[in-house]
Parts: structure tokens; C-alpha cells; sequence
């Protein structure tokens, strides 16, 4: 395994790869990995000839109130994760590099940015998408790996690909759980044993909410209703959100019309210091 800073180093790594017809593919992080990671990882590696890893807290996507000088980072665990996966490419840019004094220029997926989470995150997806596209430009994958964990991101990365006439395929891979069925997330070590055990209900409410849609209810005001009355039973600070939106558009529906996605935002915790989790189910014809 390569561990690459430079922008110049990645390109030209990149440039040769594509010169031999292989094909890159690329796994997008902001590093303290876990399985769910370790997942699009190997999901990469069954799929190209090479796989690129990167890692880099993206300062743009932090709202001034967030966590970004307090997000997880062990690099050489990661590494050492990420040598075991035996990948070729570990890119860990400089943020200097990235966002040079002189930066002036962003994307921004209008529509789908302000729906869920844009509505509490504002600027969020714009850094997203700007960075995405940096890494892409910079890359040059085939493939690019995104896990369904973050939804919203996913359909919006799908979106500014076709914009963008971008030649990458977007690949979504499936949500990888704890074995009480938190999803994964790098934030879950903020949490106390307490606010952990508590997290445990959001994908029990999301698989309650699931099966009322298996057993023919269609008005999502009735599931949410259910999945928000779960969640408040293990008192979070606050329920961000609660919906049913459509896969593609993101916009809320009144009747589950299929797919649709349930998605939830809970912040778990005390005080000022809370943990911001999301999760969500795909309620589709197959029930699954
Ligand atoms: P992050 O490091 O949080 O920016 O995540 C990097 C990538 O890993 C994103 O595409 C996430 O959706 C994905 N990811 C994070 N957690 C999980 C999970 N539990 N299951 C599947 N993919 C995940």
C-alpha cells in the first residue's frame, strides 16, 4: 500500500493506472474507519483493478457549531486497517492543498442539499459535493463507493454526476449495523454507555415503521407518528427529523408511494454537547 499527500503524486499515480486500461476504484472517507467503511473498501476491491482510499476532514462540510475540531482521527490505525484490506492507494491530502488561501469556487446540488439534513445543516452539502468533485478531478476513479448510511449524500453525489457529465459510476452500498443495529458511524464513540444503549431504538423504530408499511399502512403521518413515539420513549435531546421522501426527489410524501426512504436525524445527549445520528430504511414494494 502507497501512502500518497500530493496532489501531483495522486495524479500522475492515477494517470498511469488509466494508461494500462485498469480500472480505479474509490472509496471516499474522513478517516477513524470502521467496518462500514471497511466495507466499500472490499466491495471496491471485488469490483476494479485498483483501489484508492482517501482520507480527509472536509472543513468545508462543518457548520461553525459542529464537531470538526473534535471528529475522530487515528491514522496509523487506519492504515493499518487499510493494509490489511491489502489496497493500493491511501490519499491523505493536505487541507492547504486542498483549499489554497486563494479558494473561491464551490458546487452546490441545489434542490436535493436543502431537503432532511439540509435543513439543519446549512452549507453541508455543498462542501460535500465540492470536495467530492476535488477528489474526483483529482483521482480520476471509474468506480466511486458511497454507503447508503448517509442517503441523502448518495442520491446527491448520484445527481452531480449526471449534472456534471462526470465519468465516474456511482456505486451505493448497504448499511452496515452494530449487532443491535446501530448503523456504524466514526460519531458513535462520542456517545455514553447510557446515550449508546438509548441509540440502539432508532433502527428498531425504522424496522417498526417498515413493517406497518409491510402490513399495508401507506400515510407516512401514521408511521412517523409511530417511529417518532419509539424514539421519544428513550428521551434524545431532540428528534432533527422524522420522514418519508421519495429515493430520487428527497421531497416529503403523504402517501408511501414506492420506493421511498425513512429516514431519521436524533441528537442524543446533554447540554450543548449532543450526538447527531441518522439512519434510515428503503420502504419498496419487496418490503425490504
Ligand atoms: P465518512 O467517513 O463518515 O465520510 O464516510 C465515508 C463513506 O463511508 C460514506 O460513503 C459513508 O456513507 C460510508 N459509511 C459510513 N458508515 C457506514 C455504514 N455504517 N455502512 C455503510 N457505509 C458507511
Amino acid at each position: 500500500m502507497e501512502a500518497l499527500q500530493s496532489l501531483l503524486e495522486m495524479k500522475t499515480w492515477s494517470q498511469k493506472i488509466r494508461a494500462q486500461g485498469l480500472i480505479i476504484g474509490f472509496v471516499p472517507t474522513m478517516g477513524a474507519l470502521h467496518e462500514g467503511h471497511l466495507s466499500l473498501v472490499r466491495q471496491a476491491k471485488k469490483n476494479c483493478d485498483r483501489t484508492v482510499v482517501s482520507i480527509f476532514v472536509n472543513p468545508l462540510q462543518f457548520g461553525l457549531e459542529e464537531d470538526l475540531d473534535q471528529y475522530p482521527q487515528n491514522l496509523e490505525h487506519d492504515f493499518e486497517l487499510l493494509k490489511k484490506e491489502n489496497i493500493d492507494v491511501v490519499f491523505v491530502p493536505k487541507p492547504k492543498e486542498i483549499y489554497p488561501l486563494d479558494f473561491q469556487t464551490a458546487v452546490e446540488v441545489s434542490g436535493l442539499s436543502k431537503q432532511l439534513c439540509g435543513k439543519s445543516r446549512s452549507g453541508h452539502f455543498r462542501g460535500v459535493a465540492t470536495v467530492v468533485l476535488k477528489l474526483f478531478n483529482i483521482v480520476n476513479p471509474t468506480k466511486a463507493f458511497f454507503g447508503n448510511k448517509d442517503f441523502q449524500q448518495r442520491v446527491i453525489i448520484d445527481r452531480l454526476v449526471k449534472d456534471l457529465h462526470l465519468d465516474v459510476e456511482v456505486v451505493a452500498c448497504p448499511i452496515v449495523r452494530e449487532a443491535d443495529g446501530l448503523a456504524m458511524s466514526s460519531r458513535n464513540v462520542y456517545l455514553s454507555i447510557e446515550e449508546r444503549k438509548s441509540a440502539s431504538v432508532l433502527y428498531r423504530a425504522l424496522q417498526h415503521g417498515r413493517r406497518l408499511f409491510q402490513s399495508g399502512e401507506r400515510r407516512s403521518s401514521k408511521i412517523i407518528a409511530q417511529v417518532r413515539e419509539m424514539i421519544d420513549k428513550e428521551n434524545p435531546k431532540h428528534i432533527d427529523y422524522a420522514q418519508v421522501c421519495d429515493v430520487e426527489t428527497l421531497e416529503e410524501v403523504s402517501e408511501v408511494q414506492t420506493p421511498s426512504v425513512l429516514a431519521v436525524a436524533v441528537h442524543f445527549g446533554q447540554g450543548d454537547k449532543t450526538t447527531r445520528l441518522i439512519d434510515n430504511v428503503v420502504l419498496d414494494s419487496n418490503g425490504e
